[in-house]
């Protein structure tokens, strides 16, 4: 992912309508590309700042953002966690099958 590509997604990002793929592609980049990090810094504020003005001492843009990329991630790895888990159960159906069938 490019610059130009990242940038449009910055939005799509913090609205949760990125999907997976997308997602880890877009954080992978705005880890090193300072602009685009810069880029979303501001989006971030802009869209959570609004509501919450009066109380602007309280945003703590850095580790809430942080944890947003962070949980990109960590939804990728319950995803995979899932699809072994479904493994799983197809097999002991597949042998509960087998074994009674026979
Ligand atoms: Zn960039």
């Amino acid at each position: 992912m490019d610059c130009k590509e990242a940038q449009k997604c910055i939005r799509l990002f913090l609205a949760d309508e990125l999907n997976i793929g997308e997602a880890k592609k877009f954080v992978d980049h705005v880890r090193s590309c300072k602009d685009c990090m810069e880029e979303l810094t501001i989006e971030y504020l802009l869209s959570e700042g609004v509501s919450r003005l009066e109380n602007a001492d309280d945003i703590d843009v850095e580790s809430e953002l942080e944890e947003k990329l962070n949980r990109v991630i960590s939804r990728k790895r319950v995803h995979s966690q899932l699809k072994a888990g479904l493994f799983l159960v197809v097999f002991i159906l597949i042998c509960i099958f087998l074994l009674g069938g026979v």
